[in-house]
């Protein structure tokens, strides 16, 4: 057990000073601020920031407010649509395109849920 613990440290360590995201270990989706880069690519990044953003609104719209259906959908198809695009032509998008559909994404699917 301690062997395998020591194991997944050492693995984890590795993943984090490689300086790849470690979603999806590609070096050019990542995010840079001055000279550090986020652990996630940029879509990732951008649904985790949307589901905290919306997480934060939740209580403030109190069951007011839920978006349609639709819109989780066209967000979901966005997202999905460019993470194809983005794999089989890595030059066809950019991290804020990637940022956007995923923020889109997470709070959209967080204010539905929620
Ligand atoms: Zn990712």
């Amino acid at each position: 057990m301690a062997t395998r613990l020591l194991r997944v440290k050492q693995v984890a360590s590795t993943a984090l000073r490689s300086r790849r995201p470690l979603c999806n270990a590609r070096p050019h989706t990542a995010i840079r601020i001055l000279n550090w880069e986020l652990p996630l690519c940029a879509r990732c990044c951008g649904v985790v920031g949307g589901s905290i953003t919306a997480a934060t609104l939740t209580p403030v719209l109190a069951g007011t407010w839920q978006p349609p259906l639709s819109l989780v959908a066209v967000a979901c198809f966005a997202c999905a649509s460019d993470g194809i695009i983005s794999y089989r032509r890595p030059e066809a998008t950019n991290n804020f395109v990637r940022f956007v559909t995923g923020y889109a994404l997470g709070s959209s699917l967080t204010l539905w849920i929620g």
